[in-house]
């Protein structure tokens, strides 16, 4: 995979200091969360600093760029870029997540399972940039999440409690409410040439 050029993204570098300092300090998972949030709204406040190695859509399907994994594996940091129309199935993460959003719009549908079956929460949160979210097991952590837009990318930059590329997870079927076990990866960053 090639490095993202971290030395061109200083709002990004700026970011990825603080959250050091906010992991060492080990505390709960709501001042976590908290944190998180705050540092994250500053960073999707402005658009000007992801290189398009790593805001560059697919034809087929949404990609999930790393920007940086915590080499404790604490948290990790990736870009979301959705092509038009494009949706992700139902899924969870296991670990806590904080979503920002940077360029165009996402719709996130909630789920829970309740006596194993997998209902709807009927909670339907739509992020514009400089809009942020949480999921977490502790506080709702089964989403569907959908590219509000038919004609055009969006990009989300979202942070988890740990390699959330290496996470084992699952992804639900929503007519059988079945859980199937699945680990994201990353897609590789596009060549700045092919950009
Ligand atoms: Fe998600």
């Amino acid at each position: 995979m090639m490095p993202l050029r971290i030395d061109q993204a200083p709002r990004l570098t700026r970011f990825l200091r603080a959250m050091d300092a906010l992991v060492e300090r080990h505390c709960a998972e709501a001042e976590l969360l908290n944190g998180c949030e705050a540092l994250l709204k500053e960073l999707v406040a402005v658009d000007d600093w992801l290189p398009d190695t790593h805001a560059a859509p697919h034809p087929q399907f949404y990609q999930q760029y790393a920007l940086h994994v915590d080499p404790l594996n604490r948290y990790s940091v990736v870009s979301f870029v959705w092509g038009p129309g494009q949706r992700t199935p139902v899924h969870d993460h296991g670990v806590w997540g904080v979503i920002g959003m940077l360029r165009g719009a996402e719709r996130s549908a909630g789920f829970s399972l309740q006596d194993g079956r997998l209902i709807a929460t009927g909670s339907e949160d739509i992020l514009k940039p400089g809009d942020t979210s949480r999921v977490s097991p502790a506080i709702g952590d089964i989403h569907q999440v959908s590219n509000v837009y038919a004609d055009r990318v969006s990009i989300g930059v979202h942070v988890y409690g740990t390699d959330i590329g290496k996470q084992s997870r699952h992804v639900y079927d929503l007519v059988a409410g079945t859980a199937k076990p699945f680990v994201s990866g990353y897609a590789a960053p596009v060549l700045e040439a092919d950009a």
